[in-house]
């Protein structure tokens, strides 16, 4: 029986990626979770794993065995450090996501079946120290995190370790935030406009163009209501 292999790390991507894929098709689905990571990062992994096992038509199993790897859209890669040690997906894997904002990322996971706590679980940050399951909450990662969530659930309850929001201006914090504010602010270039190899069949440079518009969207619409930070607990 042909056996699906998709990369499995934690992020909203690959998570969102599984939950689709563990919903079609007839055969066994095997998640490939990343090596050399830490306790905690491990243990969350299995969280999620079992939040997609749950919504699963079809046989999923985790094998922690693969080199890191992500389904992150390219565009979002460019924008952000990549976490140590994680690379892109391999030339030639999919890259489901590449016309796809962050907040529709999250939309595509809750329409997969994964209820909206689970998305708070996911893992995004690039920066946070000692623990790869916390979110600094400045890096550009976590803001592009904090500005996808907002968009599709109105809500961001992942617990960061800084509101970015609500301290003064200083040091990382600043830097990180005016890095993502001028990117916001420029003209996209001819290498964010660069079709990836594992671009998805329907990509063309117009319609990256016009995902990344949608992604600046979002994150201006964060930046025009300084953060807003709205957490009250809700119904999945
Ligand atoms: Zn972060």
């Amino acid at each position: 029986m042909a056996e699906e292999t998709v990369p499995f790390t934690g992020d909203p991507d690959s998570t969102t990626w599984a939950a689709e894929r563990a919903g079609s098709g007839p055969h066994p689905l095997i998640l490939i979770g990343p090596t050399n990571i830490t306790d905690g990062h491990a243990r969350r992994i299995r969280e999620l794993f079992a939040a997609v096992e749950s919504i699963a038509s079809r046989p999923v199993t985790l094998r922690i065995s693969g080199s890191p790897a992500t389904t992150a859209p390219a565009h979002v890669l460019r924008a952000m450090e990549l976490p140590p040690g994680m690379e892109p997906a391999p030339d030639g894997a999919l890259n489901p996501y590449l016309l796809m904002t962050q907040g529709e990322i999250f939309q595509q996971a809750r329409r997969a079946g994964l209820p909206a706590p689970v998305l708070t679980r996911t893992i995004s940050c690039v920066r946070a120290p000692h623990s790869a399951t916390a979110h600094c909450g400045h890096c550009p990662a976590c803001l592009t995190r904090r500005a996808g969530l907002l968009a599709a659930l109105g809500r961001d309850n992942t617990p960061y370790l800084t509101d970015a929001w609500n301290v003064a201006d200083h040091g990382d914090t600043l830097r990180d935030r005016e890095a993502v504010r001028t990117w916001l602010r420029r003209d996209l270039t001819g290498v964010e406009l660069d079709l990836p190899s594992n671009a998805p069949m329907d990509a063309s440079p117009g319609r990256l163009r016009a995902a990344i518009e949608r992604a600046r969207i979002e994150l201006r619409r964060m930046f025009d209501t300084g953060g807003d930070r709205r957490s009250e607990p809700s119904a999945a």
